[in-house]
């Protein structure tokens, strides 16, 4: 596979960290090499291995204070965003531990501002089709227009009928996936998946026709690692310190 990258801008790759930890919640062991790299010794921090939380406190202050939650969240997008303007060499350090693939300090090819170019690690990815993420993922919400579009387009009415509409009060219709035809019961698992060449292998059996959510899962390897999909080999991680973190 081609390797993928996006450039961001200084901000969108803050925004992209940021929008990381919401996603995801508290990272104890990511957050403490973030707050190793970013600070040094300026800040000393300590972990409960049983909590999702830190104890964190400036070098001069003699007191810890335990965050954890949304408290945690908000003090490691603050910590970020005081990553210095100029120094993109160490953003791309943040984003290459955040997102755990490659990314480097760049300027944008249109208008030559600084930012980070940050590759997917979908080249190393293979699918070893366990179905995990057909029986696990909150895929509910996810059918689009468009895909009821191209639904429609084939004549796919046998996949139509595991899809229930809701027109609310602004009128604007949204789709659930995948209710069993005649109720309002979600069918678990999703309904298209069947068993591959032996008893461990599982397959889509609307593979031409399948969700965008579905096509597109995952889109990283950070998203892949977080949603339990083991189609990537860990011992190859290309950042060197991905899988290692010791704290
Ligand atoms: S969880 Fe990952 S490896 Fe397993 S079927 Fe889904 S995409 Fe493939
Ligand atoms: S439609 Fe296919 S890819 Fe999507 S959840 Fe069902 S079996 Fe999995």
């Amino acid at each position: 596979m081609e390797k993928d990258s996006i450039f961001l801008t200084r901000e969108q790759a803050l925004k992209a960290v940021c929008l990381d930890f919401h996603s995801y919640g508290p990272q104890p062991m990511l957050f403490c090499e973030l707050l190793r790299t970013l600070f040094g010794d300026e800040v000393v921090y300590k972990r409960d291995a049983d909590k999702e939380g830190l104890w964190v406190a400036k070098q001069h202050h003699r007191n810890m204070r335990w965050l954890e939650g949304a408290e945690l969240i908000d003090f490691m997008c603050q910590a970020v965003s005081e990553v210095p303007k100029d120094e993109t060499d160490q953003l791309a350090a943040v984003c290459r531990l955040v997102f755990q693939t490659a990314c480097r300090a760049e300027e944008s090819p249109n208008n030559g501002c600084n930012g980070i170019r940050i590759w997917t690690g979908m080249e190393s990815f293979t699918c070893r089709q366990c179905g995990q993420c057909c029986r696990q993922l909150a895929y509910h919400d996810g059918l689009t227009e468009e895909d009821v579009q191209l639904l429609r387009s084939k004549g796919r009415e046998d996949v139509l009928e595991w899809v229930r509409a809701i027109t609310g009060l602004d009128g604007q219709t949204t789709y659930r996936i995948w209710v069993t035809p005649g109720s309002t019961q979600f069918a678990v698992p999703c309904p298209f998946l069947k068993q591959g060449s032996s008893s461990d292998r599982w397959v889509c059996a609307i593979h031409d026709v399948k969700p965008k959510i579905c096509r597109h899962y995952p889109v990283s390897r950070k998203h892949a690692l977080m949603t339990g999909c083991p189609g990537f080999d860990t011992s190859k991680a290309d950042t060197g310190r991905l899988w290692k973190w010791t704290t």
